[in-house]
């Protein structure tokens, strides 16, 4: 497993997605991921597969100190009191700690520094480890930061190779916050990709396996592929013996509209 550092915490740079999996199918598949060396599981209180994943980190015989385990608190549950009341059922829930709390979404109606306020009060209680958003823009992500009494450890958005993201990648990397990749797989689409498959055959991998490489080779980037399938998860997760070099990274660049200068120089291309 490779890491990304943030904050002084190690993240694990490939997580393990388990939207939309429930139950016993959740339940093997996470057990199936720890077997095969992920050491990251995203998981939200919208999934409804707390218990699920809970059960799966608990049967593991990976210890529990070594699983980075996310979870998110629901838009409707953004109010101070709904944060402190739905957090403490997810802790239920997944019968251990949380590693990092994000918000899934933004609200619409209740401001990002009461919801941020009262994540704090639930990393003072103990309850959660770090804090951190999803989906939130780059204006959305500074008020965050200025809002935390605590590092926003990462923001988790949509970011594959045909989604690109150079605004929010920059503001991560100047802030020292993890961007991490969900849907890095395009939800499937990138395995049939010709560049992706061209590439990948230099090295004896898939297309899948380059797009998550091209990720988490980025600057504070993380991912999170989803798979139900052991084949898929075990190919997923095999992407730590190769490297992409600087002119593979900028094909894959070029089809989500190519690399600003300012972001090619952060990323060091
Ligand atoms: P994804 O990981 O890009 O794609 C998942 C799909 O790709 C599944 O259909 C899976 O099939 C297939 N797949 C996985 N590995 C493959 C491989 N090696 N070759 C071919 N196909 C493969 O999309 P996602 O599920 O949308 O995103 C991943 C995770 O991000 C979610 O599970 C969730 O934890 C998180 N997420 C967060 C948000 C948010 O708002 N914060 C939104 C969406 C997702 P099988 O299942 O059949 O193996």
């Amino acid at each position: 497993m490779e890491y990304v550092t943030a904050a002084g915490v190690d993240v694990p740079a490939l997580g393990f997605g388990t939207w939309p999996m429930t139950g016993t199918t959740c339940r093997s598949a996470v057990q199936h991921a720890l077997q095969t060396g992920y050491r990251h599981v995203d998981t939200a209180q919208m999934y409804d597969n707390e218990a699920a994943v809970g059960a799966a980190i608990a049967d593991s015989e990976v210890p529990r100190a070594d699983v980075f385990l996310v979870t998110k608190v629901r838009r409707q549950n953004l109010a101070r009191d709904d944060v402190l009341r739905s957090v403490e059922e997810s802790a239920r829930e997944l019968g251990t700690g949380i590693d990092l709390l994000l918000i899934h979404a933004p609200s619409r109606s209740v401001p990002i520094e009461e919801s941020v306020g009262a994540m704090n009060e639930l990393q003072e209680r103990g309850v959660v480890e770090h804090i951190g958003v999803s989906n939130f823009s780059v204006d959305q992500l500074r008020r965050a930061i200025a809002a935390s009494e605590t590092p926003v450890l990462t923001n988790q958005v949509e970011y594959h190779p045909f989604e690109s993201r150079p605004d929010l990648l920059e503001c991560c990397i100047e802030n020292g916050v993890v961007l991490t990749a969900y849907s890095p797989l395009a939800q499937g689409k990138v395995v049939g990709n010709e560049v992706l498959a061209e590439i990948g055959a230099t090295y004896g991998k898939t297309a899948a396996q380059v797009a998550l490489r091209w990720l988490i080779q980025q600057e504070l980037v993380a991912a999170i592929p989803k798979a139900s399938s052991r084949s898929h998860i075990e190919e997923n997760v095999d992407v730590f013996d190769f490297e992409l070099d600087d002119e593979e990274m900028e094909r894959v660049f070029e089809m989500g509209g190519g690399l600003r200068s300012r972001l090619r120089s952060l990323l060091g291309l």
